[in-house]
């Protein structure tokens, strides 16, 4: 449950993550990235922190209503799959609808609604965009994104991949098949289906990322990302260079974007709220073993055992709210706290977690004792003992 108020304290959270791994200067350079913008959602977000209001029990129209107020999109999507037609012709329910879709990066979707907003003469809140800005920003998306290239289906689980034919793609795309199985092992045969939209010149990349997520990464050099429904990567850094010439690195990379990508979907509304961020780190680089072990996790060891003897271990508060600022790099350290909770279960614990802090309204601390049988203190300590002698 997310105890946070005030928009200042929630903004970093949930917009940063994830970059600190490359400043372990032994890696080779290449694509980390991992924005979180759930954050800057709206005017409210402040007063909706402050009550974490206790569910009421609603239905229909009221409850999509009320999700909307309290900037549960991926509920409002859910919710309105319940209502009548004439409800989901109401302006109101279509602008609704289509800025979450927008929300939760799915544009295409988003515009039909959107245009019968317009049809039906909506205007829009007060300080939301208007539905013409709207409409905007969606004909902008469709734009910039690359044509669909590949649609790779094991069962159920499925990835969509928008790119233009060029080198860097085919690497990739020989991998995703493995990451489908992969991703099959570590949530079950019903993990959701994630669009990857790859771009072959950073402009382009920076243009459709900014125009999808309408906030800046932690990095304006950033390479790619992971979030609700979406992975979203450059083939060339901001100097032109190709990203990740390491094979091993790229593709770990971008699995472990899959990663954040797949566990913000089935998770839902709030998940960068909720998720502490040794968790968030932990997992996606978990799940991006396979290539991690020859590329990062070598250097993680190596890294913890030369802070230790420099300074101090970082706090579990550090670890959980703070994870992705500051100077020091601690995805060594998540990593090191994530391999003690998966100790018995390894990637099957994915899914049962996950499914469990919903469940908890977001408690993560009471989810991990249940499902690994260990307190998140004793996780902790026995990273820190394992290096801070
Ligand atoms: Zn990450």
């Amino acid at each position: 449950m997310s105890t946070r108020v005030g928009i200042a304290s929630i903004l970093p959270a949930s917009l940063v993550a994830g970059t600190a791994l490359l400043s372990v200067a032994t890696l080779p350079s290449g694509a980390e990235v991992n924005e979180h913008p759930s954050s800057k959602d709206s005017p409210f977000i402040q007063e909706w922190r402050q009550s974490d209001a206790a569910p009421v029990a609603l239905s229909g129209l009221d409850k999509f209503d009320d999700d909307f107020r309290h900037f549960k999109y991926v509920s409002v999507i859910d919710d309105y799959k319940d209502l009548s037609k004439q409800e989901k012709a109401m302006p109101s329910v279509c602008y609704n609808i289509a800025f979450s879709r927008l929300r939760k990066h799915d544009f295409v979707n988003a515009e039909a609604p959107l245009r019968s907003a317009i049809a039906r003469g909506f205007k829009g809140y007060d300080g939301y965009p208007t539905p013409a800005q709207l409409l905007q920003r969606i004909e902008k998306l469709k734009r910039l994104c690359p044509p669909l290239k590949s649609d790779i289906i094991s069962g159920a689980v499925r990835i969509k991949v928008f790119s233009r034919e060029m080198p860097w793609y085919a690497s990739v795309n020989a991998e995703l098949p493995k990451f489908l199985e992969r991703a099959k092992e570590s949530f079950g045969d019903s993990a959701p289906p994630i669009s990857f939209y790859f771009f072959d010149t950073f402009a382009d990349y920076r243009a459709f990322f900014l125009t999808l997520f309408e906030v800046e990464g932690e990095r304006k050099n950033q390479e790619g990302t992971g979030n609700y429904n979406v992975v979203v990567f450059t083939a060339k850094n901001e100097k032109g260079e190709d990203t990740g010439t390491d094979l091993n690195f790229k593709h770990g990379c971008i699995l472990h974007e899959y990663c954040h990508a797949l566990c913000n979907t089935i998770y839902g509304d709030n998940y960068l709220d909720h998720i502490p961020g040794w968790l968030d780190e932990g997992l996606a680089d978990e799940l991006a073993r396979p290539y991690f072990t020859k590329t990062h996790f070598p250097y993680y060891k190596k890294y913890l055992a030369e802070s230790s003897v420099k300074e101090r271990p970082p706090s579990l508060e550090e670890m959980s709210k703070t994870m992705h600022y500051g100077s020091k790099d601690r995805y060594p350290f998540a990593h090191e706290m994530t391999d003690h909770m998966l100790e018995e279960r390894g990637v099957t614990l994915f899914r049962p977690l996950l499914t469990k802090a919903r469940e908890l309204n977001g408690d993560f601390a009471a989810a991990i004792k249940d499902v690994s049988g260990k307190t998140v203190d004793s996780i902790y300590e026995q990273t820190v003992s394992g290096f801070w002698k």
